[in-house]
């Protein structure tokens, strides 16, 4: 599927992906992409105009349309998202626009050209990276975390906002959120980043 090589790195809210996979990528040099932020956008987009998220074919043609970029800033369409993406009503509507099977596929087909184009490797975060976007990722990683340690992470969202995205994210039909057999799982619960970034670089270097 892809020839750069990937280190995929999925995880429900709060669990320290995106600290990780940031830090991690820095320190192998390689690329990193935020999938998270791209359903974001999508969300932010179609709110702004005005679309129901459970409008499924609405939200559809906003992500088949959309031209999003993740760096430096999160954009769509070249509107600048990258403080509307954290607000309540994004947090509300991404995990039902998410679970959109038009919506995933378009982004799902962006992610796997973005990665191509990178020149060394990339380190990719979200929730279905291991187990859809590249099945064929050099190392996979699931990070969890107590939901009183991811709440408390997350100070911008609250307990029930978090746990109810990962209720939908768990449960949908579509790519949910789980640990694909061949993931690494770590709990960061009780660890801080450093280690946990030394513990996958370990595993990289047996790869
Ligand atoms: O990672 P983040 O919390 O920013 O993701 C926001 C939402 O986007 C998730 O709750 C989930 O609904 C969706 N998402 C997804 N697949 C991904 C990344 C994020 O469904 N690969």
């Amino acid at each position: 599927m892809t020839t750069t090589p990937v280190v995929a790195i999925d995880g429900p809210a709060g669990s320290g992906k995106s600290t990780i996979a940031k830090l991690l990528a820095e320190r192998l040099n390689w690329s990193f992409l935020d999938t998270g932020a791209m359903y974001r956008a999508v969300t932010a987009l179609a709110l702004r105009q005005g679309i129901e998220p459970q409008d499924t074919l609405a939200i559809a043609a906003v992500a088949a349309n959309a031209r999003i970029e993740t760096i430096p800033f999160i954009s769509i369409n070249d509107l600048d998202v990258t403080i509307e993406i954290r607000q309540p009503a994004v947090n509300h509507a991404v995990s039902i626009i998410a679970a959109n099977p038009m919506v995933r596929a378009a982004m799902v087909e962006r992610q796997r050209e973005w990665s191509v184009r990178q020149p060394v490797g990339t380190v990719v975060e979200g929730r279905d990276i291991g187990t859809v976007v590249f099945p064929d990722a050099l190392l996979k990683v699931f990070l969890t975390a107590s939901v009183e340690e991811r709440s408390r992470r997350r100070g911008d969202e609250t307990a029930a906002s978090i746990q109810r995205r990962d209720d939908i994210d768990s449960n949908r039909d579509h790519s949910p959120l789980r640990a694909d057999a061949g993931a690494v799982v770590i709990d960061t619960t009780d660890k801080d980043i450093a280690s946990v970034i030394e513990e996958i670089v370990q595993c990289l270097n047996l790869r």
